[in-house]
């Protein structure tokens, strides 16, 4: 079974900066993230949003954030095991855990931190007919790939920015794009919804608010979707070869809630190294409590270095958890960290 030296659970920007530490410590990661992209809550719940409180940025918008961590840890090359949640962690006989996650496969490693912010992001899936039966047979709640929409009839779903930037990306790829949503107005960012509108004008994609889907049909795959005119309970059969469903996520602390660990009111109590009361796991972000605490990135990258130095410690006892100064040990030009030697 695949072997890091630490699993991080959660790819928040809690767990892409315990990487970044796991890495400078010259010891190998693995970052399970139940997303198709990291970023915690940047990624899925504001990523066009500016921030103000990272020391050092006096302005910085979410997603840059995000890009900026990716590749600040890009040097350690961790492991990304993205689209799975992790389901059981279990401490082994001999030393270290095992990870098992939805997709079934388990990741060994010598130590753990948990990483998992408000619980694991999943799309909000919506109930109409045949929805649940296409899925990934042409309906999706993510952009996977998206040139495996040129040339299609493609209906998307959502108000969000997510929902916004995909449907004036995808029309200059696919054959038709029609946007619907269930309110009149868009709640993505202002200058996006902007250059919808003026793409509608000029007819390179068709938005039909205050619209929802009623049922999608098909066979094999999707042929057709049904949608519905919520103000005039009008009925609309649009042919359509794909449908995304782009209409945000919802969190769920799941099976964490499950794992032996101590808790209060659904956080994960830690001590002053980020340990919790299972020695070799750790935790960091918002999913942590202690007297005091406060939710903040900048608060969760501070944890995340103190976990991710203990953690190395605990998975190599002749590792000091001290980590030195960065500055004295730049991660640029060192061998890198020996990927070859995981059975992955
Ligand atoms: C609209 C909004 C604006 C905000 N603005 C600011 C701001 O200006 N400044 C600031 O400091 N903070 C802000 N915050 C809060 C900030 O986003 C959080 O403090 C931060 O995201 C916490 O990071 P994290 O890495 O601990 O957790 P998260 O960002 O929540 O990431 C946790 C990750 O863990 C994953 N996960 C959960 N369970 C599992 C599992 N079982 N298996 C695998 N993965 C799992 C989740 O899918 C998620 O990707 C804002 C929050 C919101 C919603």
């Amino acid at each position: 079974m695949p072997k890091t030296d630490v699993i991080i659970i959660g790819a928040g920007p809690s767990g892409l900066f315990a990487a970044f530490y796991v890495g400078m410590r010259d010891l190998t990661a693995r970052i399970i993230d139940p997303m198709a992209e990291v970023g915690g809550q940047l990624s899925a719940l504001y990523p066009d949003k500016f921030i103000y409180d990272i020391a050092g940025f006096p302005k910085i918008r979410a997603k840059e954030l995000v890009r900026n961590l990716v590749e600040q840890v890009k040097p350690f090359d961790p492991i990304y095991t993205l689209e799975e949640r992790a389901e059981r962690l279990e401490p082994l006989d001999e030393d270290g855990f095992a990870v098992t996650t939805s997709s079934g496969r388990t990741y060994l490693s010598r130590a753990v931190i948990i990483t998992a912010g408000v619980g694991a992001f999943e799309p909000r899936r919506i109930e109409a007919e045949g929805v649940a039966r296409l899925e990934h047979k042409g309906l999706e709640y993510a952009v996977r790939d998206a040139r495996a929409y040129a040339g299609q009839r493609l209906l998307i779903i959502g108000g969000g920015d997510s929902a916004v930037d995909w449907a004036l990306t995808l029309k200059d790829l696919a054959d038709q794009v029609t946007l619907i949503h269930r309110r009149e107005t868009f709640r993505a960012h202002g200058a996006t919804v902007n250059r919808l509108i003026a793409a509608a004008e000029a007819g390179e994609l068709t938005i039909l608010t205050p619209y929802e889907l009623q049922a999608v049909l098909g066979e094999e795959r999707v042929r057709e979707a049904v949608i519905v005119d919520k103000k005039t309970g009008r009925v609309r059969n649009l042919d359509v070869d794909a449908v995304l469903v782009l209409t945000g996520y919802v969190s769920k602390l799941g099976p964490i809630a499950h794992w032996g660990l101590e808790l209060e009111k659904n956080r994960i109590k830690v001590d002053t190294r980020m340990e919790t009361n299972i020695p070799g796991v750790f935790a960091a972000g918002d999913i942590t409590t202690y007297p005091g605490k406060i939710r903040l990135i900048a608060v969760g990258f501070g944890e995340a270095a103190t976990a991710a130095n203990h953690a190395a410690a605990f998975a190599h006892p002749r590792l000091r958890v001290d980590p030195g100064h960065s500055s004295d040990h730049p991660p640029e030009g060192r061998p890198s960290v020996a990927r070859s030697s995981l059975d992955d």
